[in-house]
């Protein structure tokens, strides 16, 4: 049984759908005005393994995740730039394709932009206005927040307390400090469409509940996003979709994950200790950074710093090995046969108790860490039973068993580090096994000296081999 924290309840609770076998799920995506920092990344991967992980279980997915293609950030570093907001948009949607494809991300059922649901967002606003819960000052419209008793349910913060330290801003027309924008007025040389309160544009929070309910339908069961949207974000969120719509819950569970710090002190641009998602990938392997990012448990903070990308590299390293020694034994087995052994049974037995073991800690909401922990055991256990495996078919369940759960993490084991990389290394291993083949035949025909120098040749390519009573393997050194 499948079990989530859901930060509305602040509780684990038993994880049901609200249709059957349909899970409808909307994680809040990037603000495309910039490189998305690599805590985003770790919010992209996080979801990522979850929507995954639904799949896995059986339920179809429907997943939204939305662009932020307007909004103050947008319009500022627009400006600087001396681009349109529009251009600006493209160029950092085109960016979060590449990260996107670079951590194997599976693609969104939506992409939705804010941009385009405008006329859906006024749709809202009035209804809010309508409602009671939102007025209008010079073009702005606000929600009223005092007049929505039910503000604080997600953060919890009691509405009294709310206003502690809030002031209204020169230049802000809202009656209550608590009050935050739906609409907002045209300034001089920002991008602005038609509404029924003049021109403007929407506040940030209004396109996630409009795009929520426009592509899932209201109420839907995942909302995720990171733990800093909760509040004023998604708060927001509930307050207009409630307001509006009249479904007083518009999501059954909130999913939020921890933050990501850097050599374990908060990132901060300001004071440069920053690093974006294209910075990471450029220096490090894309999968390793994709398995460093669900290493650790997504409600807990995970810190960024060299040690744990390197430590990612290693584990990816050994449970890749754990992958070739087993394509290895199986090209073996298929050239000389085999009988199904007592290692075969063990095998069997291990295969049965890493999908058991998995499966327990990802039901425990989606406890990475628990279920890495058991592909791990069972690595082990495939490098010390694959030399006295009979059976080919055990061994290819095995490596298939392996693949499925390493993918849910995002990492597909049948695919080399990298694009450009993946020939060669495939030339790479014809290469060795024409030599090791020649090297066969000349032991054969007992010609020692030409056996010994291609061995000795290879060795001084770092490449050493290992006579085994199954033939020759290699690796590199
Ligand atoms: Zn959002």
């Amino acid at each position: 049984m499948l079990q989530v924290y859901n930060t509305l309840t602040r509780k684990k609770e038993e994880f049901k759908p609200i249709e059957k076998n349909h899970v409808r799920m909307y994680v809040c995506g990037p603000t495309v005005y910039d490189y998305p920092h690599i805590g985003n990344a770790r919010s992209f991967a996080v979801f990522d393994t979850i929507r995954r992980y639904l799949e896995y279980k059986g339920y179809r997915v429907t997943y939204i995740t939305n662009f932020t293609d307007i909004d103050d950030k947008m319009i500022n570093r627009a400006n600087e730039e001396g681009i349109s907001v529009a251009d600006l948009a493209a160029r950092f949607i085109a960016e979060y394709y590449i990260i996107a494809s670079e951590l194997n991300l599976k693609p969104a059922t939506v992409n939705p932009r804010a941009t385009e649901h405008i006329d859906d967002i006024i749709d809202m606003v009035s209804k809010i206005i309508e409602n009671g819960h939102g007025y209008v000052v010079d073009g702005d419209v606000y929600f009223d927040v005092p007049s929505w008793s039910n503000y604080g349910v997600l953060s919890k913060i009691p509405l009294d307390e709310l206003s502690a330290g809030l002031r209204v801003n020169v230049g802000e027309k809202k009656k209550d400090p608590r009050d935050f924008a739906l609409w907002k007025a045209e300034k001089p040389g920002e991008p602005s469409w038609d509404s029924p309160w003049g021109k403007g544009r929407p506040g940030w929070h209004a396109e996630c509940s409009v795009m929520g309910k426009y592509y899932l339908g209201i109420p839907f069961d995942i909302h995720g996003g990171g733990q800093d949207l909760i509040f004023p974000h998604h708060e927001n969120e509930i307050a207009q979709s409630a307001a509006a719509y009249g479904e007083k819950t518009p999501v059954k569970y909130w999913l939020h994950n921890g933050f990501l710090t850097i050599n374990t002190e908060k990132m901060s641009k300001s004071e440069g200790n920053f690093f974006t998602a294209r910075e990471v990938l450029d220096n490090y392997d894309h999968q390793a950074v994709r398995f460093y990012l669900v290493s650790g448990q997504y409600r807990q903070p995970l810190d960024y710093n060299d040690k744990a990308l390197k430590q990612a590299i290693q584990s990816l390293e050994r449970i890749k090995n754990a992958a070739d020694t087993i394509r290895g034994k199986i090209s073996i087995l298929e050239k000389k046969g085999g009988r199904r052994t007592k290692a075969d049974d063990k095998l069997s037995e291990a295969i049965k108790k890493v999908r058991e073991g998995f499966e327990r800690e990802m039901d425990d909401d989606f406890n990475t860490p628990g279920a890495i922990a058991e592909i791990f055991t069972f690595v082990r256990d495939i490098n010390s039973l694959t030399p006295d495996i009979g059976n080919a078919a055990v061994l290819r369940e095995a490596l298939s068993t392996l693949s499925e759960l390493m993918s849910i993490l995002g990492i597909n084991l049948e695919k080399a580090e990298d694009e450009a990389g993946g020939k060669s290394v495939e030339v790479l291993k014809g290469v060795v096994g024409l030599l090791l083949e020649v090297r066969e035949n000349a032991r054969k025909s007992k010609d020692y000296a030409a056996a010994d120098m291609i061995r000795d040749r290879l060795k001084e390519l770092s490449i050493s081999v290992a006579d085994t009573k199954d033939g020759p393997t290699w690796k590199i050194e």
